[in-house]
């Protein structure tokens, strides 16, 4: 018998310790998945060691989880024949934390407060899980060199730990744990198996308990699909993403050319995002034939896809690999263009086939599309056939998408319409519906801030532009029949334009008539100088509504056909204060019409001192 080495934890790795025996995890059995993924991490690495390398210990030994319980003696032992650990190995996996992990881990615990299970793994204080249960743990491993010597840690968790040499090591680890008395249920076979079963149900590699195997391991993804049930997929997909249901869609792809890939891609019912809760992170594990190469690659897809989960399996891929190298390499770059593009045909597979799926599927993730549009080039016009908007050529509630909008177009229409506003009904009583209207073209009606945002990047679709209804960018031909109601001659509409357009000079840069208003008497349309009233929109949405900008000058349109402007036209000669009163207010409406209004105070100043007017008069 050789001598132990005592060793003292680290520090840092005594507070986390502490920290996670005593309050961490309050799910105690949650330290079996730990070391069973643990046990799956080191098998995993022999397999790809046994790629490149020769002289591997134990060649033979199957890469399996072995676990084993005695309920008399409060044991619960788990056993795998993987990479194994050194002595050196031992001291730095298992008596340190990586120091910034653990930094980060102690800050995040700070920051965090409650929330700590997800920090579990995360920050590699995976295996201290079994303190909680434990009154003393030993590791016995042997590394898979040949040259290399066995193991056996020992720790009560308290301070500090032993190693000593331990002879008769086959390859891998062993982990025998002697439970506390009030947690000895972790010694019955019952509770074990349920509690295997939940969690390594595709672990892959055969997971077994006193002899028994408790899983069937199976790359469900590279099966063929009509052998696969929807539930088997429903319950891969839960273990994969760690769900508590099910997934809205999924996409089972196989392709040979240009590369072979086998994917099975899930969209979840929620977007958490939505809630407010945390940003998705993309989560498409990496495989090669089977073999976990990256569980989430960085740059597999674009941002705008982080919510997807699934797996995506190529052999085209190099197994010796390093995380380090893959993430930057042109091959991972060419796998994701595949997927994406294959992945957005297949919503706009579903737009048509499944509607209603498609729709659930925009209410939870359309601001990701939207994003999409505007931020990703490559993708753009391929996504921009995915936006659904209301639009005045569908019923209340209802949406349609680009090429249906193009489809309705009337003849002389040339460009996509859309009007923004707070909700459908605001914008239909404005005034910039009505002209076009009476030409039969449609308008998409934007009601998210991002959506006006979204089509200034997108510009065009099939080769037509895309433009704000009140922009001065939409030129209008003369209807055919005169709207009704006498216009104000031409010398009355030159004098009232002038005189308006000196009166406000410091708000308005042109007075015209145009051919846009039919029933309402005035509006504002876009262009002054800082790209349009659009332009204008989007730059408050950005900065929130208490920046005020700098009041700019807008084209103001005025209908000489509309008693209001025939009154006013009467009223400059006879009170040209109350006149002025009436203009500024006219104004005023038509920029709120545009929600162009920043302050109301002003306004609603205004307004008084026009009531004051007619009341006493
Ligand atoms: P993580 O798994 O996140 O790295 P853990 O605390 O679970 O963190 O494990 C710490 C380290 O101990 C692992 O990274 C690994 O190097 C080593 N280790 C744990 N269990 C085993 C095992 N069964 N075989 C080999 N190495 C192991
Ligand atoms: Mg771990």
């Amino acid at each position: 018998m050789t001598q132990a080495t005592t060793h003292e934890f680290k520090a840092e790795t005594k507070q986390v310790l502490d920290i996670v025996v005593n309050s961490l995890y309050k799910d105690k059995e949650i330290f079996v998945r730990e070391l069973i993924s643990n046990a799956s991490d080191a098998l995993e690495k022999l397999r790809r060691t046994q790629l490149t390398e020769k002289n591997i210990l134990d060649e033979n030994l199957a890469l399996e989880i072995n676990l084993s319980t005695d309920d008399s003696a409060k044991q619960l032992i788990i056993q795998d024949f993987g990479i194994g650990m050194t002595e050196e190995e031992l001291v730095t996996n298992l008596g340190t934390i990586a120091h910034s992990g653990s930094k980060e881990f102690l800050e995040a615990l700070k920051s965090d407060g409650e929330k700590n299970d997800a920090l579990i793994g995360k920050f590699g204080v995976g295996f201290y899980s079994v303190f909680m249960v434990s009154d003393s743990v030993k590791v016995y491993t042997r590394t898979w060199k040949q040259e290399g010597e066995g193991f056996c840690w020992d720790s009560d968790g308290n301070g500090g730990y032993t190693i000593e040499k331990a002879d008769g090591q086959r390859r891998g680890t062993k982990i025998v744990i002697q439970l506390k008395d009030e947690f000895d249920e972790f010694a019955k076979e019952d509770r074990i198996k349920d509690i295997v079963k939940k969690y390594s149900a595709f672990v892959q590699f055969p997971v077994s308990l006193n002899g028994e195997k408790v899983n069937t391991v199976d790359a469900i993804w590279l099966r063929s699909k009509a052998e696969i049930k929807d539930e088997e997929y429903e319950e891969f997909y839960k273990f994969q993403a760690n769900d508590y249901e099910g997934p809205l869609m999924r996409l089972h792809f196989s392709a040979d050319a240009p590369l072979e890939i086998n994917s099975l891609l899930f969209v979840p019912k929620r977007n958490m995002e939505k809630m407010g809760m945390f940003r998705n992170e993309n989560k498409v594990a990496l495989h090669c034939r089977k073999v976990l190469i990256d569980a989430e690659p960085k740059s597999l897809f674009p941002e705008w896809l982080r919510f997807l989960r699934g797996v995506v399996d190529s052999s085209d891929i190099p197994l010796n690999v390093s995380r380090e190298t893959m993430q930057d390499s042109e091959l991972l770059r060419k796998l994701g263009q595949v997927l994406t593009k294959r992945f957005i045909k297949f919503l706009n597979e579903q737009a048509k086939k499944e509607e209603a799926t498609y729709l659930e599927f925009w209410q939870e993730f359309g601001a990701l599309i939207k994003e999409g549009v505007a931020t990703d080039f490559t993708y753009k016009d391929d996504l921009a056939k995915l936006l659904r908007f209301q639009s005045t050529g569908t019923e209340e509630g209802k949406l349609t998408g680009l090429d249906a909008y193009i489809d309705r177009m009337v003849s002389d229409q040339k460009e996509i319409l859309f009007l923004y506003g707070k909700n459908r009904k605001s914008i239909e009583s404005g005034p910039y519906l009505e002209a076009l209207q009476a030409r039969g073209y449609e308008v998409l009606l934007l009601t998210e801030p991002v959506d006006e945002y979204v089509m200034q990047s997108l510009r065009e679709f099939k080769e037509k532009k895309i433009i704000s209804a009140d922009s001065d960018e939409l030129k209008l031909e003369k209807l055919d029949e005169e709207p009704s109601g006498e216009s104000l001659d031409k010398k009355a509409v030159k004098k009232i334009s002038k005189w308006i357009k000196d009166s406000l000079k410091e708000r308005v840069s042109e007075v015209e008539t145009g051919e846009r208003l039919i029933n309402s008497p005035v509006c504002v349309v876009g262009e002054d100088g800082m790209g349009g009233a659009s332009a204008r929109r989007i730059m408050k949405m950005m900065q929130g509504p208490d920046d005020a900008m700098p009041a700019s000058k807008v084209k103001f349109q005025i209908n000489p056909r509309h008693p209001i402007i025939h009154g006013l036209h009467k009223l400059i000669e006879k009170d040209e204060t109350t006149a002025l009163l009436v203009a500024n207010q006219l104004l005023d409406n038509a920029l709120a019409s545009a929600n162009l209004l920043d302050d109301p105070r002003e306004m609603i100043a205004r307004s008084y001192q026009a009531l004051e007017k007619i009341t006493s008069s």
